[in-house]
């Protein structure tokens, strides 16, 4: 047996002491909150990657398929193991809930969704239901007591089309149910077969007020954050989408025998339309976007002038008022290219638009101030990505926080965000939604001045 002597003995037991005390400032922050375990976030992402896993890297683990099914028994023993008390509801959403000390209060919601794209990535959504997980294990490990309920949900089928958390909001209706989801199942088969019940998807609904606010942690999905070396992005809102059809009718004719001054070409005219929006939407102060997609001559011979051109116009931003003032200038440069051309252009809006959803400024506010605590570097962006969040919006303030997306990639098997990356995130969303619980949105009345 080796002799140690007093001495030894000492620089031993101090070396031990110093190494506890660096454990404990790793697992507790400056501000006194606890930390979120990046190694737990690591394993738990290669763990659920497991579920769907594509041989060589990613995972298809579409909505309702077996892989899904699997994954959501993970996710539901690891809420469980955080101490909450899980259920599902109508519209197949799991719901963990953690009590706070006043019931009466409206729950905090965060989350994610689980399913992916065919051929995706370990990423996308399942960094908001994991992140949300490794908070409601620290809220459990630090004995942290809330005063709202806290509720962490796996939304359904989010890349079929925001399944869920549209029924969440009150606004998934009876023809969902029929169209066919990527598993090959019917959406309301689907809900059946992950524990739902589409006869009474009703009930999933939540009221609005009946959600104090809902926080999303998300992969950024674009390369702004990685490329620029910034932690955590504050999401601005959810971009809003318009589309048209756009037609040009001119006049076909012998591309041989007809002089360049008495053409009526639609191609041209949608050539210069295509710079007209181009133009508009790099000039117009903002953050709007306009592509025109599609292009189509008809009818499409080298030897006749084009009498018709189908094209797409598309339009997004966070602003609902910028998106149609860019439509109208759009279509004003249209009259006059149109004019000098000699032709006509239609626009025929599609029905498909998605509103804008902006996030609640309260909340982009607290996003920053928890990062700031945590000297995480950050900067406002907005999404031009659909989530589930966006359809919250309907019934409650929503926020979002971005970590980064390692060279912008997402919907695919390269998809990656660093395990630091993935803590950074779950510790600013801890702080997000514990600063919500202390009342951060509540209104106050203005306090009454005494009178003398
Ligand atoms: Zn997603």
């Amino acid at each position: 047996m080796p002799v140690m002597t007093p001495g030894a003995a000492l620089r031993r037991a101090a070396i031990v002491a110093v190494a506890q005390a660096a454990v404990l400032a790793c697992a507790v922050a400056d501000d006194g909150l606890p930390r979120a375990d990046a190694s737990r976030l690591e394993r738990r992402i290669a763990e659920l990657g497991r579920f769907g896993a594509n041989p060589g890297s990613g995972v298809s683990r579409v909505a309702f398929s077996d892989a899904d099914i699997a994954g959501r028994e993970y996710v539901t023993s690891l809420m469980r193991g955080a101490g909450l008390e899980v259920r599902i509801d109508a519209a197949g959403n799991i719901i963990g809930r953690r009590a706070g000390g006043e019931p009466s209060l409206p729950a905090i919601m965060t989350g994610s969704h689980i399913d992916s794209v065919p051929q995706g990535g370990n990423y996308d959504g399942d960094v908001g239901v994991l992140g949300a997980i490794e908070v409601a294990e620290l809220l459990k490990a630090h004995a942290i007591a809330t005063r709202h309920p806290f509720e962490f949900v796996v939304f359904t089928d989010e890349e079929g089309g925001t399944v869920g958390s549209q029924a969440m909001a009150g606004r998934l209706g009876a023809e969902a149910f029929e169209a066919v989801s990527h598993s090959g199942l019917k959406i309301g088969d689907g809900i059946r077969a992950v524990g739902g019940d589409p006869a009474r998807v009703a009930e999933a609904r939540r009221a609005p007020g009946t959600l104090a606010a809902f926080v999303e942690l998300h992969i950024e999905q674009g390369a702004i954050l990685a490329e620029s070396g910034i932690d955590i992005g504050v999401v601005e809102g959810i971009v809003g989408i318009r589309w048209w059809d756009v037609t040009v009718e001119g006049v076909a004719n012998h591309a041989g025998t007809t002089p360049m001054n008495r053409r009526r070409d639609a191609l041209v005219t949608a050539a210069e339309l295509t710079l007209a929006v181009n133009r508009i939407a790099s000039t117009t102060e903002g953050t709007q976007v306009a592509t025109v997609g599609r292009i189509q001559a008809q009818p499409g011979a080298p030897n006749v002038i084009p009498g018709r051109v189908e094209m797409s116009l598309e339009i997004r931003d966070l602003d609902a008022g910028k998106m149609e003032s860019v439509f109208r200038a759009v279509e004003a440069e249209a009259r006059r290219i149109a004019d000098v051309r000699g032709t006509a252009i239609r626009f025929a809006e599609v029905s498909l638009a998605l509103e804008p959803a902006p996030t609640d400024e309260r909340l982009r506010k607290l996003i920053e101030t928890a990062a700031a605590s945590l000297d995480l570097s950050h900067r406002r962006l907005p999404s031009g990505a659909g989530h589930d969040a966006q359809e919250i919006a309907r019934i409650a303030p929503i926020g979002m926080i971005f970590v980064p997306s390692q060279g912008g990639i997402s919907h695919a098997p390269q998809e990656f965000t660093t395990p630091v990356d993935l803590a950074n995130g779950a510790n600013v969303l801890l702080r997000t939604l514990l600063a919500i619980d202390r009342g951060a949105l509540e209104s106050r009345q203005p306090a009454a001045r005494a009178s003398d």
